[in-house]
């Protein structure tokens, strides 16, 4: 499903981190944790192609991407990767000007060249499933928090991806909040999404991921289940880790 070899990211004289080897099962959910600065966010954006790596290969489904292709085919595969993988940041990034609907259907009737009809039964369909089809007329101004989260992920998923990628979706929301986020992402879950998702919710990570990927200082430190991780971490860096977040 996924497969990262050899990934390596710097910028400038910053290594932000070095020969990263992933491999992602189809409907795995793989928590990533690390410290500030560790390069979750980066890794992310390399998987997606919002940033370039500089060393490595990335297969995502049936698109793949390799940081020695020439500058063309690296443009057609970032394309492809992009639209086989749905992004939710930590600041909604919902197009201010377009209700609710129309942030939803727009990808897929631009991008998929999705007719309008077919999509505004997609997008009535996924905002059902984030419990949000009574805002579908709304401004994203309008909705609290933790709603325009979620018609965030909806939009996400109007591209009908084969990958999920959260970079810490409840971190801007107040508190009570984050649970109606984080039930969006476990019923995902549930339904078989592949997903990889950064956050500090570690409720969330013990409940709902496979496995935790544990990045610091540049490397993959260590990846166990959250079991494993939460009561017996391998290394003093990641002990350390816990310590603080707790
Ligand atoms: P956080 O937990 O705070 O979100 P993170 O693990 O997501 O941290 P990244 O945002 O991936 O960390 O950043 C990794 C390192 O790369 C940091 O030292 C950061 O300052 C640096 N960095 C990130 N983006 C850029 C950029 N566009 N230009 C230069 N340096 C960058
Ligand atoms: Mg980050």
């Amino acid at each position: 499903m996924i497969e990262v070899k050899q990934l390596g990211k710097s910028f400038g004289d910053l290594v932000v981190f070095r020969d990263i080897h992933l491999h992602i099962h189809p409907r795995e959910i793989v928590v990533l944790v690390g410290p500030s600065g560790s390069g979750k966010s980066t890794l992310l954006r390399c998987l997606n192609g919002l940033e370039e790596p500089d060393a490595g290969s990335v297969v995502i489904g049936d698109a793949s991407w390799d940081f020695s292709m020439d500058v063309s085919s690296k443009k057609q595969a970032i394309r492809k990767i992009r639209t086989s993988t749905g992004m939710v940041f930590q600041s909604f990034n919902l197009f201010p000007h377009m209700t609710v609907l129309e942030n939803v259907i727009m990808a897929p009737t631009i991008v998929k060249k999705m007719s309008r009809t077919e999509a505004v039964e997609i997008g009535e369909a996924l905002l059902a499933k984030v419990g949000l089809l009574n805002k579908r007329d709304e401004y994203p101004s309008r909705l609290s928090g933790g709603q325009q989260q979620r018609v965030a992920i909806a939009r996400a998923l109007a591209m009908q991806p084969e990958i999920m990628l959260f970079d810490e979706p409840t971190s801007a929301l107040d508190p009570e909040l984050t649970g109606e986020v984080l039930a969006v992402m476990k019923q995902l879950a549930e339904e078989g999404m592949t997903m990889i998702v950064v956050t500090h919710e570690m409720k969330f990570a013990r409940e709902v991921a496979n496995r935790v990927i544990f990045m610091s200082d540049g490397v993959i430190q260590e990846e166990s289940t959250p079991e494993q991780f939460f009561k017996q971490p391998k290394t003093e860096r990641a002990r350390k880790f816990l310590r603080q977040i707790e």
